[in-house]
């Protein structure tokens, strides 16, 4: 698409310097192609004109023919007001211009036949309709109407009529000159074979949709189009690795043996089981691996990793572990750790505040070969930390962890490149990890350990807190201990310092010493006074701890077994499964209780209602994508899938599955893309790649 694609906005007609600066900035239109390709919304329906009688109350928006039976202007100052009487053979609404009265007053008679367009709105029984769109009513409006158009625009384009009608004057004129330009993307064969629309018929109808039939043909032809080629990179790049790097083998299972016949300290799951076989038979395909480990909180992924690493180390080779904070690598550490003294296996941890000493020991045990785990934080990545030969690098949560760190990986060792095993809490939707992690294989562990018990998760509104503090202290009685949380979001900070302190005190009043002992912690608190009363939290000295969402990360409490969220109306629902993944982790019974105020949305409410409803992360996270849609969810914004034009990843699982089918059908018949029915295809990758490099340049 060089070329007429490629002209600046500021050319077409209509547009100047002015406007195309504005286009510019506020909506990433620089050229024809950027406008062909902001597509709508949404569309309204005119297609169908209405009697009055059957206007309703459901309705967003509705077109009536009519005539126009009584103007008259009524009120004075700010409440004046332009009011029309208009009138089918079935009823009447009134019509309502609050500004512009001269202008409309101009513009429009009695007795002529018009259509209106606009949403209706009851004061009792009677409709009226705001600011009306009105056109003279002509045959045309009887030969079926049309779907107008809704385009995404901004309030600084609007004040410049660049309203959405003003962008679709824009598309409509580009249109007939472009049309012809479009070029095809997908072969024939490909379009005939998943039904798909050609690429030029496509965008006229998602511009200018003849009716619902071509305008759903013509979403879905663009929307597979969008994944097919989101597919295939991804594909491509899994393709390209595979078949360049050479995998480490690791393949001596002697040292496993010996941890399964003697050290095993409880029996595996079966999802554990099968994550190491699939881990196993990577290490012995001489391949590298490229593998991402989902699992819910708890379920055992510290196991895994460390059953991995035994397989790396016994043949002969070592392994790390890489985590994005200072807190989960010292989490991660103490739980290798539990797991590694048993073999009598030497491990260290390496982060930014290691002492010069320590650090040069791990240095020296590292490149001896001594050194067989190595736990940390990005410190690890420094030059100056080499390896005698590095197998295995397990590193948590990917979000943070870019490809020129991992390319770092590369120097780590051997000449080879690592195998890396990255592990994330996060339930990923499978639409989303699909596009995310294209270019990964996927393990799941989907089940817990035995004996687990699923946490009961409540409901209670705020003027239940009596009895609530009364269930808290049947608990204590048995021992267990209390996590009260609330919420902090940084642009409230004082605020939800005040909601804290207000509910520490209505708390500490509720359990008065010396019966019970009550930590508070905070992020406005010194590192030193936080750490002292987590600690005594965790030494059990205190029974409730109330604290912000600091302890999101980084505790771990078996003997906590109450989960109290404040305010969880205000919470989204990864962090509140997360924040009650931190209960449940003992043999006890464990509670998670949500607290609102009694007015909640409908979304808030859905939130609630699910985590009441389920523990299953993966249920949660859809559920999630669903209502907050993916440009939201942690990570997508580095991957790039922001971009995605015309796809809704919360909906369009369907046609991302079809396309990733024919995306991979085409590379397994046709790995280089070399054969002549693949010509558009290749020239279509290679108009993205262009695209990309230039956009690395700019930003
Ligand atoms: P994750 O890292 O996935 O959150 P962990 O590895 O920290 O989970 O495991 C949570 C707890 O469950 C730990 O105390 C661990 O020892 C225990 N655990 C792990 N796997 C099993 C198993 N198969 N059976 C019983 N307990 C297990
Ligand atoms: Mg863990």
């Amino acid at each position: 698409m060089t070329g007429f694609f490629d002209t600046r906005v500021e050319f077409l007609k209509g547009v100047g310097p002015q406007k195309s600066a504005l286009l510019n900035k506020e909506l990433d239109i620089f050229t024809y192609g950027d406008l062909i390709q902001h597509y709508p919304f949404r569309y309204e329906d005119r297609t169908r004109l209405y009697k009055i009688r059957d206007i309703n109350r459901d309705m967003t928006h509705v077109q009536v023919k009519g005539v126009i039976r009584n103007l008259a202007i009524s009120g004075i100052g700010r409440k004046k007001r332009l009011v029309a009487v208009f009138s089918d053979d079935t009823g009447s609404i009134e019509l309502t211009w609050f500004q512009g009265i001269q202008w409309v007053m101009k513009r429009i008679s009695t007795g002529t036949e018009y259509v209106v367009f606009g949403r209706p709105q009851f004061f009792g029984a009677k409709a009226s309709i705001a600011h009306p769109e009105l056109e003279a009513y002509t045959t045309r409006h009887d030969a079926g109407g049309y779907l107008q158009p809704v385009y995404p625009t901004t309030e600084k384009l609007r004040s410049r009529y660049l309203d959405s009608k003003g962008l679709s004057k824009l598309v409509k004129a580009l249109l007939p000159t472009a049309i012809p330009k479009i070029r095809e993307t997908l072969p024939g064969y490909i379009r005939e074979r998943y039904g798909l629309m050609d690429k030029a018929e496509a965008i006229r109808h998602i511009h200018f949709p003849a009716d619902q039939k071509w305008l759903k043909l013509a979403r879905h032809s663009l929307k597979f189009e969008e994944l097919f080629y989101v597919q295939l990179r991804l594909l491509t790049l899994k393709l390209s690795r595979t078949e360049k790097l050479k995998g480490m083998l690791l393949k001596d299972t002697a040292l496993l043996k010996h941890f399964y016949e003697s050290h095993l300290p409880f029996n595996l799951t079966g999802a554990q089981k099968r994550v190491i076989k699939e881990v196993y038979s990577d290490f012995k395909s001489g391949r590298q691996m490229n593998r991402l480990l989902q699992g819910d909180v708890g379920s055992g992924k510290t196991m895994v990793a460390f059953i991995c690493m035994l397989l790396a180390i016994g043949s002969k080779a070592q392994a790390t572990l890489i985590a994005p904070t200072q807190i989960l690598a010292e989490q991660h550490y103490k739980g290798l750790k539990e797991y590694a003294e048993l073999m009598n296996m030497p491990i260290a941890l390496l982060t930014g505040s290691s002492k010069i000493k320590a650090r040069r020991e791990v240095e020296a045990g590292l490149e001896s070969g001594e050194l067989k785990i190595l736990v940390g934080t990005h410190a690890i990545l420094e030059d100056r930390v080499r390896f005698e030969n590095l197998g295995l690098a397990v590193i948590d949560e990917q979000h943070r962890f870019g490809v020129a760190q991992r390319a770092k990986l590369w120097n780590k060792g051997s000449g080879y490149m690592p195998h890396v095993l990255v592990m994330t809490a996060t339930p990923i939707p499978r639409t989303l990890a699909m596009t995310l992690y294209g270019d990964l294989d996927l393990s799941v562990i989907d089940e817990l350990p035995a004996g687990r018990k699923p946490i009961q998760t409540m409901h209670a509104y705020d003027n239940k807190r009596l009895k609530i503090f009364g269930f808290l202290k049947k608990q204590i009685a048995l021992g267990r201990q209390v996590y009260i949380v609330y919420p902090l979001i940084e642009e409230s900070e004082k605020l939800d310092l005040k909601d804290l302190m207000d509910g520490y005190e209505s708390v500490a009043r509720a359990f008065p010493l010396p019966e019970y002992k009550v930590s508070i912690v905070h992020g406005k608190q010194k590192p030193e006074e936080k750490e002292f009363e987590m600690q005594r939290f965790v030494k059990g000295e205190t029974n409730i701890m109330v604290a912000t969402t600091v302890i999101e990360v980084g505790v771990n409490v078996p003997n906590a077994s109450v989960m109290v969220i404040e305010n969880a109306e205000r919470f989204g629902l990864a962090q509140l499964h997360q924040l009650r993944g931190r209960v449940g982790r003992g043999a006890d019974q464990s509670y998670c209780i949500l607290m609102t105020k009694y007015e909640l949305s409908k979304d808030s409410r859905t939130r609630i209602d699910t985590m009441v409803r389920t523990n299953d992360g993966f249920e949660i996270a859809d559920t999630d994508l669903k209502l907050r849609g993916p440009g939201d969810i942690e990570g997508t914004r580095q991957s790039g899938l922001a971009d995605l034009l015309i796809t809704d990843l919360s909906k369009d699982e369907e046609i991302l599955k079809i396309a990733r089918d024919a995306a991979r059908e085409t590379l397994d018949s046709d790995p280089g893309l070399s054969l002549p029915e693949h010509r558009e295809i290749r020239q279509q990758v290679d108009s993205i790649r262009k695209n990309v490099i230039n956009w690395s340049r700019i930003s």
